[in-house]
């Protein structure tokens, strides 16, 4: 019945957010009239007999086998999933609210609701409360790095740095495995890619970059202008060398941006010790955040660069914007996601201390993944990430080849099993993301391949 318990919950939120909307319409006499006062009177019934059928399920809770149908309005369904299931989807885990993120939106979800103390020098970085001035202080800290500003996710911190390094034409460097917005941001600017090829274990080190520049110097006549180095990339979720690229691009005077979406966030991450000119984070991939959220984090050298502010004069009226940062149009991230963010830092700063038991337990769950016979993983083992690209042509696909359902078969089995976020259909190569999962759902996770292999007939080694 404990489907009953999900929608019980949502519905309890719901009745108290009916509640809420009604104090809005009566404030600031709170006096109701009759059809107000049945209105508020229904709200509370439906959240008191939510909580009393919560009460119940909570002395005995049992898991769900029911699907799960909800909806806020028409066909706008209750997204329930990280109630209902364990979600090993490859960009999602670490993007998953904390509570006081979700408390966030629930307080601060009104339009331009940063804007309340927005004083001289009116920039959502100088907001003193909530404290916004205090977070980007503290975060640039905890990145090792002089100044930083939240953006709407990591493409859009991309885009400030392409922006005002390259000029039409300007080569710049990425890895062969480099995320596409990474491109795109290129693109914008008016630049041109260049890929640097991986070793062949799937790294980006040092002396590739510099074969690559020495080959753009030979080909154009010029450098590039910046080197794109991923720290752990979207595919294999492989660590780069991030230190051997900086100091090789360094050497040619080349500026170095370090693409941290799945870094910034999970584990302990030091531009300075990287020795990086640019970071770059996702919110919604690694900070606990809703979309979109992003930071760009520089050293003091590039903030007058990358953070300039606006020399435009306006012809007619002589007004000057000159404290409005011109790549951030001014600001970025307003309202409830800017406040989130902040309010899942002081959890995002305790859990990146705890990456290494993330890392024991995808490490833990990768040895019995391929207990099933024929499965491989691609990514670098040991794993020094939760992404991990596998590849089961050899155990899974096998199955599907003679399944009614195909490549589906092994979705169908896994959300029997209360697990979803694979690709549907996908079993010859795909990927999987243990973040944040528990030691107890960890071990469902890897009892569920083994109980699905063992099922079809795979021999599941000891
Ligand atoms: C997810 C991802 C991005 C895009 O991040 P956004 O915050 O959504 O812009 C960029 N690069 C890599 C390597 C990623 O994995």
């Amino acid at each position: 019945m404990s489907v009953k318990a999900v929608k019980n919950l949502f519905d309890a939120l719901f009745s108290l957010t009916d509640l809420r909307e009604l104090f809005r319409e009566v404030k600031p006499l709170y006096e109701m009239d009759e059809e107000q006062r049945s209105r508020a009177a229904s709200c509370l019934e439906r959240a008191k007999r939510c909580l009393a059928e919560l009460e119940e399920f909570l002395k005995d809770p049992k898991p769900v086998e029911e699907a799960f149908n909800m909806y806020i309005l028409d066909d706008i369904e209750v997204r329930a999933r990280e109630e209902l299931f364990i979600n090993i989807d490859p960009i999602q885990p670490a993007g998953r609210l904390t509570a006081e993120a979700m408390k966030a939106l629930i307080a601060y979800g009104d339009g331009y609701s940063t804007c309340d103390w927005c004083l001289r020098p009116f920039r959502l970085d100088k907001v003193k409360r909530p404290p916004l001035a205090e977070f980007h202080a503290e975060l640039a800290e905890f990145l090792g790095m002089d100044e930083v500003r939240l953006m709407p996710g990591a493409r859009r911190a991309f885009q400030a740095v392409t922006r005002t390094l390259l000029e039409k034409g300007d080569v710049a460097l990425i890895s062969t495995l480099a995320h596409y917005t990474e491109v795109l941001a290129v693109e914008e600017a008016g630049g041109i890619v260049k890929e640097v090829p991986l070793s062949e274990d799937n790294v980006l080190r040092g002396e590739m970059v510099a074969e690559k520049i020495e080959e753009v110097k030979r080909e154009t006549g010029r450098l590039p202008k910046l080197v794109v180095v991923d720290h752990f990339d979207y595919m294999y979720g492989n660590e780069h060398d991030v230190k051997g690229v900086a100091k090789v691009a360094h050497e040619y005077g080349i500026p170095v941006l370090c693409n941290g979406a799945y870094s910034i966030g999970v584990m302990p991450v030091n531009g300075k010790e990287l020795g990086v000119d640019f970071l770059a984070g996702s919110g919604h991939k690694s900070f606990a955040s809703p979309a979109p959220s992003g930071i760009l984090a520089t050293t003091e050298e590039w903030v007058d660069k990358v953070f300039r502010t606006s020399k435009m004069v306006c012809d007619v009226t002589g007004r000057i914007f000159e404290v409005k940062e011109v790549e951030l149009l001014g600001c970025t991230l307003m309202g409830a996601v800017a406040v989130a963010m902040m309010a899942s830092f002081p959890q995002v700063k305790e859990r990146v201390k705890r990456w290494d038991e993330e890392l024991e337990k995808v490490n833990y769950f990768v040895k019995e993944f391929l207990k099933v016979e024929g499965s491989k993983v691609l990514s670098q083992l040991p794993r020094k990430h939760t992404l991990t690209y596998v590849d089961t042509s050899g155990s899974f696909d096998k199955v599907a080849r003679n399944h009614k359902r195909r490549g589906y078969f092994l979705i169908d089995e896994l959300t029997k099993r209360r697990i979803t976020g694979i690709f549907p259909g996908a079993t010859r190569r795909w990927k999987l993301n243990t973040y944040g999962l528990t030691w107890r759902q960890i071990k469902h996770l890897a009892w569920a391949f083994k109980d699905i292999a063992g099922k079809y007939g795979l021999k599941v080694g000891e």
